[in-house]
């Protein structure tokens, strides 16, 4: 039996051949230096920091260079299915303003590159597993786990690599020895379960410096030397459906990736994949290998996000904290390329999509993650969104994740007006963060959540119940900022306070406090907090009869 009758038994009814493929996928028409990126998430139901980190540098190589990005679900792990995750991945990532041009989406495919969901492509890979077949580059394998073991244990023992490869499986060389070759069909007829196996064309086991090395140029880290592979990775698992690794090469090729941007824990089967390519007599696409998302840990040192201890590496949570999208786009563009923040405090006002990502400017030591340098972005991002649009905003995150602030949005106009407060001044104030800090900050505006959370300063504790009443007394709504203040001097000094407070500064022994301790009483009495934006503004807002009622009560 030859290469091609084994490939012809295995793979008997095939539909179509590679050049069949090669005409119904042909090279993209697109503009010269067009790139062709995409995203290939697991549906695991867990969708993470990293996949939107990716999905960033995907979507920004693509659109800024008149290309096409689209969306590829990874599904070959069985193992790891999970219900509506797909619907998942797609509402997350539209909800940070990742548009995909082409590929999986919730109301089926679009484009003519697909199927876009792996599982659906088995005749595909079978089709070039058998290819590979034909040219003696494959061959089915039947060792059982037992046998592997065994293998395994014995490479041990020896200090040999550990793997299948040259020498480990006697069906690699089938074709040198007839009773395998007879044992081998005995068992295809019989129905044994097998794996195919790519046969690889490496030199196992030799000196490193020995070894053959490919030389690729990856956009993030520039110029590799990787040593070529040996193993003979399983290509097709005995349930027919392919690894990562060959299902990366056939689809990327069929598809025309031109970019794979995926993260550098894939940089090790990268020889896999260089060999793959070369045995299907293919192009290999630019890798961009990026750096993985650290955190400074508990201890002060970095250390890689992780799934059990860090909430903030979840999408989910951005959503449900009620990030808003625009902020944490901005951030992850500030780690993504190290020029970022530099051209943005030259172009205050510019999208986003002015300004041009470069893989060239990414860390490839590791990007690090920052929660208060998130918060800090964020705050300058609100400060440019309108404050009726952040009300909207939060009304939604609120039907969503937060429905216990219904009242808050009842009145719109009023919710406008409070989030609103000092974001026009001559220093703007940044208050707002997301959208659970938000309705914190305001929450005093409510009766609903209105609540002292602040004890009265020392100073003026005891003549609180003065302050409080002289106050309201002289309680004019129509009085202006200046007039309002001038009352309130007026009313600390009759009381025995500073009207400024470096008079008591200087001669604390002549005053019981300063004004400041004065407007901190009706302050906490009024929102509850000692610190707070303008009270008399808030006064207004909040109308004569609830400051009257409060300051009474
Ligand atoms: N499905 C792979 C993952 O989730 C994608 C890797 C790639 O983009 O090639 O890690």
């Amino acid at each position: 039996m030859n290469n091609l009758e084994l490939s012809k038994l295995i793979f008997p009814n095939l539909e179509k051949s590679p050049a069949d493929y090669e005409e119904m996928y042909p090279a993209r028409e697109l503009p010269e230096g067009a790139k062709v990126t995409r995203l290939g998430p697991s549906p695991t139901g867990f969708i993470h920091l990293g996949n939107l980190y990716g999905a960033f540098v995907d979507e920004r190589l693509a659109h800024q260079s008149g290309g096409t990005f689209f969306l590829r679900i990874e599904d070959t792990d069985d193992k790891r299915f999970v219900e509506n995750a797909v619907e998942t991945i797609i509402t997350s990532l539209d909800f940070f303003g990742i548009k995909f041009d082409e590929g999986v989406t919730e109301t089926g495919d679009i484009g003519s590159y697909g199927d876009y969901t792996q599982s659906h492509r088995a005749e595909i890979y079978r089709t070039y597993a058998a290819e590979l077949l034909s040219k003696g580059l494959a061959y089915p394998c039947f060792l059982s786990e037992d046998e592997i073991t065994a293998v395994r244990e014995k490479q041990e023992s020896e200090k040999l690599t550990p793997g299948i490869y040259a020498g480990w499986s006697k069906y690699r060389d089938w074709d040198k020895d007839p009773a395998i070759e007879e044992e081998m069909l005995s068992k295809l007829k019989a129905g044994e379960p097998y794996v195919i196996r790519l046969k690889s064309q490496g030199t196992p086991n030799v000196r490193a410096d020995e070894a053959v090395r490919h030389l690729v140029t990856d956009a993030v880290r520039g110029e590799l030397s990787v040593p070529e592979n040996f193993q003979d990775i399983v290509i097709l698992k005995q349930t027919g459906i392919p690894t990562y690794h060959f299902a990366h090469v056939v689809d990327d090729h069929l598809m025309r990736t031109t970019h794979v941007v995926r993260g550098e824990e894939w940089l090790p089967s990268l020889p896999i994949h260089i060999e793959l390519f070369n045995d299907l007599g293919w192009d290999i696409p630019v890798y961009c290998h990026t750096a993985q998302l650290m955190k400074i840990g508990e201890d002060g040192n970095k250390r890689k996000l992780s799934k059990r201890k860090d909430p903030e590496l979840s999408l989910d949570y951005y959503r449900s904290q009620g990030y808003h999208p625009a902020a944490v786009r901005e951030y992850l563009l500030t780690i993504l390329n190290s020029n970022y923040e530099e051209w943005r405090a030259a172009n205050p006002e510019a999208s986003v999509d002015e300004f041009e990502f470069t893989t060239e400017k990414m860390s490839s030591s590791g990007a690090l993650f920052d929660l208060d340098k998130l918060n800090d972005v964020s705050k300058g991002v609100m400060l440019n969104i309108p404050a009726c649009e952040i009300a909207a905003w939060l009304k939604s995150w609120s039907e969503e994740f937060a429905p216990e602030y219904e009242y808050a949005f009842r009145d719109m106009a009023l919710l406008e007006q409070i989030l609103d407060i000092g974001r026009h001044d001559a220093r703007p104030r940044a208050d707002l963060v997301y959208a659970r800090q938000i309705m914190d900050f305001i929450s005093y505006f409510f009766d609903e959540s209105f609540e002292i959370v602040d004890e009265y300063p020392a100073e003026a504790a005891e003549d609180a119940d003065k302050i409080l009443s002289a106050y309201l007394e002289s309680y004019d709504h129509s009085d202006d900022n200046e007039q309002w203040f001038a009352k309130i001097r007026e009313l600390a000094t009759e009381l025995g306070y500073a009207a400024k407070p470096k008079d008591y500064k200087k001669n604390p022994d002549d005053f019981k406090g300063h004004v400041g301790h004065v407007s901190t009483v009706i302050r906490i009495k009024l929102m509850g907090r000692a610190q707070s934006p303008d009270v008399w503004t808030i006064q207004q807002i909040m109308g004569e009869a609830k400051v009257r009622e409060r300051l009474s009560k």
